[in-house]
């Protein structure tokens, strides 16, 4: 993806398994990339690791749920890199193993604010960022495969991502005429620390979620990763407001 070289970067949920992953992969494709997350330490470990192999890379403590962190993520990286050209909102959380009626109000609240407000105020300050810009952008946002399907044992988490898929759809019908292309990645279970901490929930989860991906095996952080590298670079051009189902077939079925 020979134009996303020299570009600026951030990733939310940078830290760790999916967001890692593409901060990588942005910084192998020539990308100055911005880390951010709650977890300080292992988002440093990340930039360094970037830094050390001759890339450009800065880590942001935010808590995207707090609007005046997320603005403050978008003043360091234009003062750190000049500009906002792709940026990837993927922070997110997974709590529940637990049937719609049982889950407890603290459980909503929580969810909503990571993987909904988050998403929506990470798009708020990047899209006007890059308005401001005036020469476009692309913005990818981490549904999941129960952005598009019921999710059993994990109604609200279920909930929280078809909400960013409205929000996905709405922006890019908003801001295509802008240049600011935004489209999401929808997984399927991924070999994360957010799906091991799942299974480790409920140990019958791991086979069972085997079994559903028609592949054979679950996902890996970089089959993701690869997926959010196209829809950041021009060869997704005319690709606005999609789902990319990255779920070994899991939605085929
Ligand atoms: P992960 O737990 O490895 O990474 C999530 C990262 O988000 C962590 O580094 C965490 O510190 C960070 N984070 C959490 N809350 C935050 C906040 N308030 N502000 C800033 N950072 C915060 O999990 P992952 O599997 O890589 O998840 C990444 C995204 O992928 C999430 O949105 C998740 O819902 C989605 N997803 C994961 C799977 C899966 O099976 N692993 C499937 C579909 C979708």
């Amino acid at each position: 993806y020979q134009d996303l070289t020299g570009k600026v970067a951030l990733v939310t949920g940078g830290s760790s398994g999916i967001g890692k992953a593409t901060a990588l992969a942005y910084a192998q494709q020539g990308m100055r990339v911005a880390i951010v997350d709650i977890n300080e330490e292992q988002a440093n470990k990340v930039a360094c690791d970037i830094n050390s192999v001759g890339g450009e890379s800065i880590a942001i403590r935010a808590d995207v749920s707090q609007g005046d962190q997320v603005a403050a993520i978008i003043s360091k990286v234009v003062d750190e890199f000049g500009q906002l050209d792709v940026a990837f909102n993927n922070a997110g959380i997974d709590l529940e193993n637990t049937p719609l009626a049982k889950v407890e109000e603290d459980t909503f609240d929580k969810l909503m604010a990571v993987n909904v407000k988050g998403v929506w105020l990470c798009m708020k300050y990047e899209i006007e960022q890059m308005l401001a810009q005036g020469c476009g952008g692309a913005i990818v946002n981490t549904a999941s495969i129960g952005g598009v399907i019921g999710s059993p044992r994990m109604p609200i988490y279920g909930a929280t991502k078809h909400a960013v898929v409205s929000m996905t759809k709405t922006a890019a019908v908003e801001y295509g005429r802008k240049g600011i292309r935004v489209n999401s990645v929808c997984p399927g279970v991924i070999n994360t620390e957010m799906a091991r901490q799942a299974f480790a929930r409920d140990p019958r989860r791991e086979a069972i979620a085997t079994q559903a991906h028609p592949i054979g095996r679950l996902g890996e952080a970089e089959d993701v990763a690869n997926a959010v590298l196209f829809l950041s670079s021009t060869e997704s051009a005319f690709i606005l407001g999609h789902q990319l189902m990255v779920d070994g077939g899991y939605t085929a079925i």
